[in-house]
């Protein structure tokens, strides 16, 4: 079967923004929402081709792969949507205030929240981290049935067994039913007989987990990488919670970024500014030499294509922009005038270019 592109299925253009990019699928679940279209093969179909289009357009991370590689470079992430009961279910799922749930009912994990730290330099070239953090995971002892070793199961009195009980709830586009998982036995529809020591029942304890992140090349300050599945456990069958790694980019000195362009100044004499000359300036990649043209002005622009940052969405680099801070020297003892005088006799009009001047440069700024 072939899949439709995920922009074409939310009727959004591939420049879309994020809000673009929610309203859009808010705007196919009204349509196809479970109580106007009962019972309607169809409109869940395309409720959950939208719902995944929905789920890897509004990740950052998971967007800029499907745009470089297609539906093969978001294979196997993200959620089943096939995997719940019922399309009730899987509306829920986004809209009822419940998370991505699974069969059964039982609830996924938390999510959870880390920052990392990296450098301007780190920013542009990627890098990867070791993250380490705290999660709750399923009881060691008891392997998260929350029964104590040799114990068994008595079904749960609360929802006969079921897991899960049904109810009326209200989300943002009306009533629908709800299914709820049963709080007494967190949807499993056994309690133990015999609650594990270890985790007192709860069939889950805090562990230490470490992961490999890797940063793309091109991030900014403030974004996040999704790490699917690494976050808190679930209940027993229900899917594990999502890691959200922030990367917090630190300042540079040197640097100032403007979309995917690198910002630089670089302070030139005016003696050298008037007769040209070479200099270091410090790049992304290192050290690099640029010409300055002899009559440079203050302001000036030297252009190093190509030495900015990558886009994430894998399509072409900025360039860093060079700005000219010409100084000019004070002069002020005798020897000094004589020869700033003897140089200025020295110029006519020819060694001033034309249309260089500050005016010239106001007016084309307005036009
Ligand atoms: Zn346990
Ligand atoms: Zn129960």
């Amino acid at each position: 079967m072939s899949r439709r592109d995920y922009y074409e299925v939310l009727g959004v253009g591939r420049d879309a923004s994020d809000d673009d990019i929610k309203r859009a699928f808010r705007r196919k679940a009204r349509e196809l929402h479970p109580d106007v279209n009962p019972d309607d093969p169809n409109a869940e179909a395309l409720f959950t081709e939208a719902a995944e289009a929905y789920e890897v357009l509004s990740d950052a991370e998971s967007r800029g792969m499907y745009d470089r590689f297609g539906h093969e470079g978001v294979r196997g992430q993200g959620t089943n949507f096939t995997d719940f009961d019922s399309f009730q279910d899987l509306f829920a799922a986004f809209f009822g205030g419940e998370r991505f749930g699974a069969r059964g009912g039982a609830r996924a994990g938390d999510d959870l929240g880390i920052a990392v730290d990296i450098t301007f330099v780190e920013s542009a070239q990627g890098v990867e981290r070791e993250i380490e953090f705290d999660v709750v995971a399923p009881c060691e002892t008891c392997g998260g049935s929350g029964a104590a070793p040799g114990a068994g199961l008595d079904r749960c009195p609360s929802c006969g067994g079921q897991g899960q009980v049904r109810e009326v709830a209200r989300g943002p586009f009306g009533q629908f039913l709800r299914t709820q998982v049963c709080s007494h036995c967190r949807g499993a529809g056994e309690i133990p007989a015999e609650r594990c020591a270890t985790c007192v029942g709860a069939g889950r304890q805090a562990r230490s987990r470490t992961a490999r992140v890797e940063i793309p090349a091109g991030i900014s300050s403030g974004q996040q990488i999704r790490l699917v599945g690494r976050g808190h456990a679930g209940d027993r069958g229900a899917p594990a919670g999502d890691v959200y790694v922030q990367v917090d980019v630190a300042e540079d000195e040197r640097f100032a970024r403007h979309d995917l362009d690198v910002l630089t100044t670089i302070e030139v004499p005016a003696t050298d500014a008037m007769v040209g000359t070479t200099v270091s300036v410090p790049t992304l990649d290192g050290e690099a030499n640029i010409e300055i043209e002899p009559g440079t002005q203050h302001g000036d622009e030297v252009v190093l294509r190509g030495k900015g940052f990558p886009s994430l969405r894998g399509r072409g680099r900025g360039h860093q922009r060079v700005i000219m801070d010409v100084r000019v020297p004070r002069v002020d003892d005798e020897a000094g005038r004589r020869a700033v005088a003897d140089l200025a006799g020295k110029l006519t009009d020819k060694n001033y270019r034309d249309g260089e001047g500050l005016f010239d440069r106001l007016k084309h700024a307005f036009r």
